[in-house]
Protein backbone atom coordinates (compact mmCIF):
# COMPACT_ATOMS: atom_id res chain seq x y z
CA UNK A 1 0.00 0.00 0.00
CA UNK A 2 1.89 3.58 -1.35
CA UNK A 3 1.97 6.17 1.63
CA UNK A 4 0.21 9.48 1.08
CA UNK A 5 3.64 10.55 0.54
CA UNK A 6 4.32 8.66 -2.28
CA UNK A 7 1.79 9.40 -4.18
CA UNK A 8 2.26 13.02 -4.31
CA UNK A 9 4.92 12.86 -4.25
CA UNK A 10 5.12 10.91 -8.25
CA UNK A 11 2.05 13.98 -8.74
CA UNK A 12 3.41 16.12 -11.81
CA UNK A 13 3.39 19.63 -10.10
CA UNK A 14 2.30 18.85 -6.26
CA UNK A 15 1.28 21.92 -4.32
CA UNK A 16 -1.13 21.24 -1.65
CA UNK A 17 -2.25 25.08 -1.96
CA UNK A 18 -3.15 24.58 -5.45
CA UNK A 19 -4.09 21.39 -6.44
CA UNK A 20 -6.23 21.04 -9.68
CA UNK A 21 -9.36 18.91 -9.69
CA UNK A 22 -7.50 16.66 -12.18
CA UNK A 23 -4.81 16.38 -10.17
CA UNK A 24 -6.94 15.31 -7.13
CA UNK A 25 -8.61 12.84 -9.47
CA UNK A 26 -4.78 11.47 -10.47
CA UNK A 27 -4.23 11.05 -6.48
CA UNK A 28 -7.37 9.21 -5.64
CA UNK A 29 -7.02 6.36 -8.58
CA UNK A 30 -3.33 5.65 -6.90
CA UNK A 31 -5.12 5.82 -3.33
CA UNK A 32 -8.17 3.40 -3.60
CA UNK A 33 -8.26 -0.02 -4.76
CA UNK A 34 -11.22 -2.61 -5.09
CA UNK A 35 -12.19 -3.87 -1.72
CA UNK A 36 -14.68 -6.41 -3.48
CA UNK A 37 -12.47 -8.75 -3.32
CA UNK A 38 -12.79 -9.94 0.25
CA UNK A 39 -16.25 -11.05 -0.09
CA UNK A 40 -18.93 -11.57 -2.40
CA UNK A 41 -22.15 -12.82 -2.21
CA UNK A 42 -25.11 -14.87 -3.63
CA UNK A 43 -28.24 -12.58 -4.07
CA UNK A 44 -31.71 -13.35 -6.01
CA UNK A 45 -32.56 -10.99 -9.10
CA UNK A 46 -34.86 -8.99 -7.21
CA UNK A 47 -32.15 -8.23 -4.40
CA UNK A 48 -29.64 -7.31 -7.46
CA UNK A 49 -30.66 -3.67 -8.97
CA UNK A 50 -27.86 -1.57 -8.36
CA UNK A 51 -25.17 -4.13 -7.21
CA UNK A 52 -21.75 -4.60 -8.85
CA UNK A 53 -21.27 -8.22 -10.35
CA UNK A 54 -18.29 -9.88 -8.71
CA UNK A 55 -18.03 -12.11 -11.64
CA UNK A 56 -18.19 -12.66 -15.35
CA UNK A 57 -21.96 -14.76 -15.99
CA UNK A 58 -21.20 -17.35 -18.91
CA UNK A 59 -24.44 -18.08 -20.96
CA UNK A 60 -25.74 -21.31 -19.88
CA UNK A 61 -28.09 -21.33 -23.07
CA UNK A 62 -28.57 -19.03 -26.52
CA UNK A 63 -31.05 -16.66 -26.17
CA UNK A 64 -32.94 -17.02 -27.80
CA UNK A 65 -32.48 -20.65 -27.75
CA UNK A 66 -34.32 -21.21 -31.42
CA UNK A 67 -34.81 -19.53 -34.58
CA UNK A 68 -37.53 -17.61 -34.34
CA UNK A 69 -40.42 -15.18 -35.83
CA UNK A 70 -40.18 -11.43 -35.37
CA UNK A 71 -43.30 -11.61 -37.01
CA UNK A 72 -47.20 -12.50 -37.11
CA UNK A 73 -46.74 -13.75 -40.50
CA UNK A 74 -46.23 -16.98 -42.89
CA UNK A 75 -42.64 -19.29 -42.89
CA UNK A 76 -41.23 -20.03 -46.08
CA UNK A 77 -38.11 -20.68 -47.93
CA UNK A 78 -36.77 -18.04 -49.32
CA UNK A 79 -35.07 -20.02 -52.27
CA UNK A 80 -38.11 -19.57 -54.58
CA UNK A 81 -38.04 -16.28 -54.61
CA UNK A 82 -37.90 -15.01 -58.42
CA UNK A 83 -36.52 -11.25 -58.89
CA UNK A 84 -39.85 -9.09 -59.76
CA UNK A 85 -42.48 -12.21 -59.57
CA UNK A 86 -45.20 -12.73 -57.12
CA UNK A 87 -45.17 -16.27 -55.13
CA UNK A 88 -47.91 -18.21 -54.26
CA UNK A 89 -47.37 -20.65 -51.08
CA UNK A 90 -50.00 -22.95 -49.97
CA UNK A 91 -50.40 -22.79 -46.00
CA UNK A 92 -50.21 -26.05 -44.45
CA UNK A 93 -50.32 -24.90 -40.85
CA UNK A 94 -50.22 -23.11 -38.00
CA UNK A 95 -46.86 -22.51 -35.71
CA UNK A 96 -47.54 -21.06 -32.44
CA UNK A 97 -45.58 -19.29 -29.90
CA UNK A 98 -44.45 -21.76 -27.41
CA UNK A 99 -44.54 -25.10 -28.88
CA UNK A 100 -43.07 -26.48 -32.15
CA UNK A 101 -44.87 -27.78 -35.02
CA UNK A 102 -44.50 -30.73 -35.85
CA UNK A 103 -44.58 -31.42 -39.67
CA UNK A 104 -42.73 -30.66 -43.09
CA UNK A 105 -43.15 -27.81 -44.92
CA UNK A 106 -42.28 -28.81 -48.70
CA UNK A 107 -41.24 -26.58 -51.57
CA UNK A 108 -44.49 -24.29 -52.91
CA UNK A 109 -45.83 -24.51 -49.10
CA UNK A 110 -45.54 -22.06 -45.94
CA UNK A 111 -46.53 -22.09 -42.17
CA UNK A 112 -48.97 -19.74 -40.64
CA UNK A 113 -46.61 -18.61 -38.00
CA UNK A 114 -47.19 -16.34 -34.56
CA UNK A 115 -44.24 -14.05 -33.23
CA UNK A 116 -41.93 -16.15 -30.95
CA UNK A 117 -42.99 -19.28 -32.62
CA UNK A 118 -39.91 -21.45 -33.53
CA UNK A 119 -38.84 -21.58 -37.45
CA UNK A 120 -38.62 -25.10 -38.41
CA UNK A 121 -34.80 -25.73 -39.68
CA UNK A 122 -35.99 -25.55 -43.65
CA UNK A 123 -37.53 -22.42 -43.70
CA UNK A 124 -35.60 -18.69 -43.05
CA UNK A 125 -37.82 -16.19 -43.81
CA UNK A 126 -41.14 -14.86 -42.86
CA UNK A 127 -43.55 -12.51 -44.46
CA UNK A 128 -46.06 -10.05 -42.59
CA UNK A 129 -49.33 -11.09 -42.52
CA UNK A 130 -50.58 -7.90 -43.81
CA UNK A 131 -48.44 -7.88 -46.97
CA UNK A 132 -49.58 -10.67 -48.45
CA UNK A 133 -52.99 -11.70 -50.64
CA UNK A 134 -54.96 -14.47 -49.03
CA UNK A 135 -57.39 -17.01 -51.05
CA UNK A 136 -58.79 -19.48 -49.66
CA UNK A 137 -60.56 -21.91 -52.29
CA UNK A 138 -61.60 -25.89 -51.78
CA UNK A 139 -60.32 -26.16 -48.13
CA UNK A 140 -56.97 -24.70 -49.30
CA UNK A 141 -55.40 -21.28 -48.07
CA UNK A 142 -52.61 -19.52 -50.49
CA UNK A 143 -50.84 -16.57 -50.05
CA UNK A 144 -49.69 -14.74 -52.56
CA UNK A 145 -46.31 -12.66 -51.42
CA UNK A 146 -45.69 -9.41 -53.96
CA UNK A 147 -42.94 -9.41 -55.69
CA UNK A 148 -39.78 -7.70 -54.75
CA UNK A 149 -40.90 -6.97 -51.19
CA UNK A 150 -38.78 -9.48 -48.89
CA UNK A 151 -35.21 -11.28 -49.40
CA UNK A 152 -33.87 -14.46 -47.64
CA UNK A 153 -33.71 -13.99 -43.35
CA UNK A 154 -35.94 -11.01 -43.11
CA UNK A 155 -38.01 -11.22 -39.85
CA UNK A 156 -36.37 -14.48 -38.44
CA UNK A 157 -34.92 -14.17 -34.89
CA UNK A 158 -31.44 -16.26 -35.32
CA UNK A 159 -30.67 -18.69 -32.13
CA UNK A 160 -28.05 -16.89 -29.45
CA UNK A 161 -28.39 -13.57 -31.42
CA UNK A 162 -28.59 -11.78 -28.23
CA UNK A 163 -26.48 -14.30 -26.24
CA UNK A 164 -24.64 -16.82 -27.10
CA UNK A 165 -24.02 -20.26 -24.80
CA UNK A 166 -20.32 -20.31 -23.94
CA UNK A 167 -19.85 -16.17 -24.08
CA UNK A 168 -20.03 -13.84 -21.27
CA UNK A 169 -23.55 -12.36 -21.27
CA UNK A 170 -22.27 -9.88 -18.50
CA UNK A 171 -18.63 -8.62 -17.64
CA UNK A 172 -17.43 -8.49 -13.98
CA UNK A 173 -18.17 -4.92 -12.44
CA UNK A 174 -21.05 -4.49 -14.66
CA UNK A 175 -23.94 -2.39 -12.39
CA UNK A 176 -27.17 -4.17 -12.23
CA UNK A 177 -29.28 -2.28 -14.38
CA UNK A 178 -32.73 -3.11 -14.84
CA UNK A 179 -31.35 -4.22 -18.05
CA UNK A 180 -28.98 -6.42 -16.95
CA UNK A 181 -31.62 -7.80 -14.42
CA UNK A 182 -33.67 -8.85 -17.30
CA UNK A 183 -30.82 -10.28 -19.22
CA UNK A 184 -29.67 -12.53 -16.68
CA UNK A 185 -33.32 -13.27 -16.36
CA UNK A 186 -33.71 -14.35 -19.70
CA UNK A 187 -30.83 -16.64 -19.00
CA UNK A 188 -32.75 -18.83 -16.64
CA UNK A 189 -30.47 -17.58 -13.75
CA UNK A 190 -32.35 -17.21 -10.88
CA UNK A 191 -29.53 -15.16 -8.64
CA UNK A 192 -26.39 -13.88 -9.30
CA UNK A 193 -22.63 -13.27 -7.63
CA UNK A 194 -21.79 -9.76 -6.30
CA UNK A 195 -19.58 -7.91 -4.69
CA UNK A 196 -20.32 -7.06 -0.97
CA UNK A 197 -22.02 -3.43 -0.24
CA UNK A 198 -19.40 -0.97 -0.12
CA UNK A 199 -19.41 0.21 3.95
CA UNK A 200 -19.22 3.79 4.33
CA UNK A 201 -19.32 5.71 7.65
CA UNK A 202 -19.86 9.00 7.54
CA UNK A 203 -20.35 12.11 10.21
CA UNK A 204 -20.69 16.04 10.68
CA UNK A 205 -18.71 18.23 12.69
CA UNK A 206 -18.63 21.24 14.19
CA UNK A 207 -19.97 22.76 17.11
CA UNK A 208 -22.59 24.97 15.30
CA UNK A 209 -23.96 22.27 13.35
CA UNK A 210 -27.45 20.87 15.74
CA UNK A 211 -29.22 17.82 15.20
CA UNK A 212 -32.62 17.48 14.14
CA UNK A 213 -34.74 17.82 17.04
CA UNK A 214 -32.75 19.88 18.68
CA UNK A 215 -34.27 23.73 19.53
CA UNK A 216 -32.43 26.08 17.43
CA UNK A 217 -29.66 28.37 19.00
CA UNK A 218 -28.31 31.21 17.72
CA UNK A 219 -25.92 30.76 14.96
CA UNK A 220 -26.37 27.52 14.86
CA UNK A 221 -27.89 25.33 11.69
CA UNK A 222 -29.34 22.40 10.92
CA UNK A 223 -27.09 19.81 10.03
CA UNK A 224 -27.73 19.06 6.63
CA UNK A 225 -24.51 17.39 4.98
CA UNK A 226 -25.58 13.98 6.46
CA UNK A 227 -29.17 13.80 4.75
CA UNK A 228 -27.40 14.86 1.48
CA UNK A 229 -24.25 12.27 1.57
CA UNK A 230 -26.89 9.57 2.96
CA UNK A 231 -28.78 10.05 -0.25
CA UNK A 232 -25.59 9.96 -2.24
CA UNK A 233 -24.23 6.77 -0.72
CA UNK A 234 -27.87 5.07 -1.04
CA UNK A 235 -28.19 6.09 -4.23
CA UNK A 236 -24.44 4.50 -5.11
CA UNK A 237 -25.87 0.76 -3.38
CA UNK A 238 -23.38 1.45 -0.54
CA UNK A 239 -24.30 0.28 3.21
CA UNK A 240 -24.38 3.56 5.22
CA UNK A 241 -23.23 4.32 8.84
CA UNK A 242 -25.13 6.89 10.36
CA UNK A 243 -22.70 8.54 12.96
CA UNK A 244 -24.19 11.78 13.84
CA UNK A 245 -22.93 14.85 14.37
CA UNK A 246 -19.63 14.92 16.60
CA UNK A 247 -18.71 17.42 18.71
CA UNK A 248 -15.73 19.54 18.97
CA UNK A 249 -14.07 17.76 21.55
CA UNK A 250 -10.72 15.58 21.11
CA UNK A 251 -11.95 12.58 22.83
CA UNK A 252 -15.20 12.68 21.05
CA UNK A 253 -13.82 12.75 17.57
CA UNK A 254 -10.84 10.21 18.33
CA UNK A 255 -13.56 8.03 19.14
CA UNK A 256 -15.75 8.26 16.19
CA UNK A 257 -12.83 7.87 14.04
CA UNK A 258 -11.99 5.16 15.62
CA UNK A 259 -15.20 3.38 14.86
CA UNK A 260 -15.51 4.81 11.72
CA UNK A 261 -12.07 3.05 10.67
CA UNK A 262 -13.25 -0.13 12.45
CA UNK A 263 -16.62 -0.78 10.21
CA UNK A 264 -16.38 0.94 6.97
CA UNK A 265 -14.41 0.54 3.92
CA UNK A 266 -14.57 4.83 3.54
CA UNK A 267 -15.20 7.52 6.13
CA UNK A 268 -16.54 10.68 5.09
CA UNK A 269 -17.08 13.89 7.00
CA UNK A 270 -18.19 17.19 6.20
CA UNK A 271 -16.73 20.19 8.12
CA UNK A 272 -13.67 21.75 10.42
CA UNK A 273 -11.22 21.21 6.82
CA UNK A 274 -11.12 24.44 6.02
CA UNK A 275 -7.73 26.83 7.35
CA UNK A 276 -7.68 28.72 10.20
CA UNK A 277 -10.44 25.95 11.75
CA UNK A 278 -10.45 26.71 15.51
CA UNK A 279 -11.22 22.86 15.78
CA UNK A 280 -9.79 19.83 16.52
CA UNK A 281 -11.29 18.11 13.36
CA UNK A 282 -7.59 18.39 11.21
CA UNK A 283 -5.76 17.48 14.17
CA UNK A 284 -7.63 14.36 15.01
CA UNK A 285 -6.68 13.03 11.08
CA UNK A 286 -3.45 13.86 11.44
CA UNK A 287 -3.05 11.93 14.43
CA UNK A 288 -4.79 8.88 13.73
CA UNK A 289 -3.95 8.59 9.86
CA UNK A 290 -2.03 8.87 6.96
CA UNK A 291 -3.80 12.89 5.69
CA UNK A 292 -3.28 15.05 2.88
CA UNK A 293 -4.78 18.70 3.38
CA UNK A 294 -5.43 20.37 0.56
CA UNK A 295 -6.68 23.30 -1.16
CA UNK A 296 -7.85 22.76 -4.30
CA UNK A 297 -8.36 24.80 -7.28
CA UNK A 298 -11.96 24.66 -7.18
CA UNK A 299 -15.32 26.61 -6.60
CA UNK A 300 -17.25 25.26 -4.81
CA UNK A 301 -14.71 23.39 -2.62
CA UNK A 302 -11.77 24.19 -2.00
CA UNK A 303 -10.58 22.72 1.29
CA UNK A 304 -10.39 19.29 1.76
CA UNK A 305 -8.72 16.30 3.68
CA UNK A 306 -7.86 13.15 1.86
CA UNK A 307 -5.94 10.17 3.36
CA UNK A 308 -6.53 6.52 5.00
CA UNK A 309 -6.99 6.11 8.79
CA UNK A 310 -6.40 2.02 9.42
CA UNK A 311 -7.66 0.87 6.30
CA UNK A 312 -10.24 3.18 5.52
CA UNK A 313 -10.01 6.19 2.50
CA UNK A 314 -10.84 9.78 4.20
CA UNK A 315 -12.81 11.92 2.85
CA UNK A 316 -12.96 14.99 4.71
CA UNK A 317 -15.23 16.92 2.89
CA UNK A 318 -15.84 20.96 3.33
CA UNK A 319 -18.61 22.08 6.03
CA UNK A 320 -20.72 23.96 3.20
CA UNK A 321 -23.80 21.82 1.79
CA UNK A 322 -22.96 22.54 -1.93
CA UNK A 323 -19.07 22.39 -1.82
CA UNK A 324 -20.17 18.52 -0.01
CA UNK A 325 -22.41 17.67 -3.10
CA UNK A 326 -20.07 18.75 -5.76
CA UNK A 327 -17.00 17.51 -4.13
CA UNK A 328 -18.76 14.44 -3.67
CA UNK A 329 -19.69 14.14 -7.47
CA UNK A 330 -16.65 15.45 -8.06
CA UNK A 331 -14.00 13.02 -6.54
CA UNK A 332 -15.52 10.84 -3.78
CA UNK A 333 -18.20 9.57 -6.30
CA UNK A 334 -15.65 7.90 -8.59
CA UNK A 335 -13.61 6.94 -5.93
CA UNK A 336 -16.54 5.00 -3.98
CA UNK A 337 -17.46 3.36 -7.80
CA UNK A 338 -13.93 2.02 -7.80
CA UNK A 339 -13.58 0.65 -4.81
CA UNK A 340 -16.71 -1.02 -5.29
CA UNK A 341 -15.28 -2.86 -7.92
CA UNK A 342 -17.60 -1.28 -10.73
CA UNK A 343 -16.08 -0.74 -14.32
CA UNK A 344 -19.03 1.94 -15.12
CA UNK A 345 -17.51 4.90 -16.78
CA UNK A 346 -18.16 8.82 -16.11
CA UNK A 347 -21.42 9.43 -18.04
CA UNK A 348 -20.49 11.51 -20.51
CA UNK A 349 -21.30 15.62 -20.28
CA UNK A 350 -23.36 18.10 -22.40
CA UNK A 351 -23.34 21.03 -24.34
CA UNK A 352 -25.13 23.43 -23.70
CA UNK A 353 -26.09 26.97 -24.97
CA UNK A 354 -25.43 29.61 -22.13
CA UNK A 355 -28.35 31.19 -21.53
CA UNK A 356 -26.37 34.32 -19.26
CA UNK A 357 -22.83 35.09 -19.47
CA UNK A 358 -20.86 33.86 -16.76
CA UNK A 359 -18.08 35.05 -14.90
CA UNK A 360 -14.71 32.62 -14.48
CA UNK A 361 -11.69 32.93 -13.41
CA UNK A 362 -8.99 31.22 -15.09
CA UNK A 363 -7.18 28.81 -13.51
CA UNK A 364 -9.38 27.21 -11.19
CA UNK A 365 -12.37 24.42 -12.47
CA UNK A 366 -15.78 25.84 -11.24
CA UNK A 367 -19.00 24.29 -10.89
CA UNK A 368 -22.47 25.99 -11.58
CA UNK A 369 -25.65 24.44 -11.17
CA UNK A 370 -27.92 24.86 -13.79
CA UNK A 371 -31.24 23.61 -15.82
CA UNK A 372 -30.97 22.23 -18.77
CA UNK A 373 -33.68 21.76 -21.53
CA UNK A 374 -34.41 21.93 -24.93
CA UNK A 375 -34.57 25.27 -26.56
CA UNK A 376 -37.64 25.92 -29.67
CA UNK A 377 -35.21 24.72 -31.87
CA UNK A 378 -34.83 21.30 -30.00
CA UNK A 379 -31.10 22.00 -29.07
CA UNK A 380 -29.64 22.13 -25.78
CA UNK A 381 -29.58 25.27 -23.73
CA UNK A 382 -28.58 25.75 -19.75
CA UNK A 383 -29.14 28.22 -17.22
CA UNK A 384 -28.34 28.82 -13.89
CA UNK A 385 -30.51 28.35 -10.59
CA UNK A 386 -30.21 31.26 -8.93
CA UNK A 387 -27.39 31.74 -6.22
CA UNK A 388 -24.72 30.07 -6.76
CA UNK A 389 -23.24 30.23 -2.91
CA UNK A 390 -21.68 27.15 -1.79
CA UNK A 391 -24.30 27.40 1.13
CA UNK A 392 -27.45 27.48 -1.54
CA UNK A 393 -28.94 24.09 -1.28
CA UNK A 394 -32.12 25.04 -3.40
CA UNK A 395 -29.95 25.82 -6.46
CA UNK A 396 -29.27 21.85 -6.48
CA UNK A 397 -32.35 21.04 -5.33
CA UNK A 398 -33.67 23.46 -8.90
CA UNK A 399 -30.85 22.36 -11.32
CA UNK A 400 -30.19 19.08 -13.05
CA UNK A 401 -26.70 19.75 -13.81
CA UNK A 402 -23.70 21.28 -12.98
CA UNK A 403 -22.24 23.59 -15.65
CA UNK A 404 -18.18 22.45 -15.53
CA UNK A 405 -16.08 25.87 -16.15
CA UNK A 406 -13.02 24.00 -16.34
CA UNK A 407 -8.91 25.05 -15.18
CA UNK A 408 -7.90 27.22 -18.10
CA UNK A 409 -11.74 28.82 -19.17
CA UNK A 410 -12.28 32.32 -18.80
CA UNK A 411 -15.57 34.15 -18.52
CA UNK A 412 -18.61 33.03 -20.97
CA UNK A 413 -20.24 34.95 -23.12
CA UNK A 414 -23.99 35.12 -23.39
CA UNK A 415 -24.83 32.24 -25.81
CA UNK A 416 -21.84 30.23 -25.53
CA UNK A 417 -21.58 26.54 -25.28
CA UNK A 418 -20.40 24.64 -22.00
CA UNK A 419 -20.32 21.13 -20.54
CA UNK A 420 -22.68 20.12 -18.31
CA UNK A 421 -22.42 17.78 -16.02
CA UNK A 422 -25.89 15.93 -15.58
CA UNK A 423 -26.96 14.50 -12.45
CA UNK A 424 -30.11 13.94 -12.33
CA UNK A 425 -30.58 10.02 -10.61
CA UNK A 426 -27.49 10.45 -8.84
CA UNK A 427 -28.26 13.09 -6.34
P1 LIG B 1 -16.49 24.65 7.64
O1 LIG B 1 -16.00 23.94 6.42
O2 LIG B 1 -16.47 23.79 8.83
O3 LIG B 1 -15.81 25.97 7.82
O4 LIG B 1 -18.03 24.96 7.38
C1 LIG B 1 -18.46 25.97 6.50
C2 LIG B 1 -19.90 26.27 6.72
O5 LIG B 1 -20.68 25.16 6.35
C3 LIG B 1 -20.29 26.50 8.18
O6 LIG B 1 -20.23 27.84 8.51
C4 LIG B 1 -21.70 26.01 8.27
O7 LIG B 1 -22.59 27.08 8.04
C5 LIG B 1 -21.83 25.05 7.16
N1 LIG B 1 -21.91 23.69 7.64
C6 LIG B 1 -20.91 22.96 8.18
N2 LIG B 1 -21.33 21.72 8.49
C7 LIG B 1 -22.64 21.68 8.12
C8 LIG B 1 -23.63 20.67 8.15
N3 LIG B 1 -23.37 19.46 8.62
N4 LIG B 1 -24.85 20.95 7.67
C9 LIG B 1 -25.13 22.17 7.19
N5 LIG B 1 -24.23 23.16 7.11
C10 LIG B 1 -23.00 22.93 7.57
MG1 LIG C 1 -16.30 24.53 10.95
Amino acid sequence: MKSIDDITAALHGYDPQALSVSQVNEFLTQLVQPVSGDGSQDVFLFDALGRVLATDVISPINVPAHNNSAMDGFAFDASQLQEGQALTLCVVGTALAGKAWQGKVNAGECLKIMTGAILPDNLDTVVPQELTQIQNAHDVTRIAIPANLLKAGDNRRLAGEDLMQGQPALKAGQHLTPAALGLLASLGLPDVRVHRRLRVAYFSTGDEVMSLGEAPREGAVYDSNRYTVFGLLKRLGCEVIDMGVVRDDPALLEAAFAKAAHDADAIITSGGVSVGEADFTKTMMKKLGDVAFWKIAMRPGRPMAVGRIGKSVLFGLPGNPVAVMVTFLAFVRPALLRMMGSTAQPTPMLRAKCLEPLRKKAGRTEYQRGFVSNAADGTLQVRITGNQGSGVLSSMVQGNGLIVLHHTQGNVALGDEVDVMMFDGVI
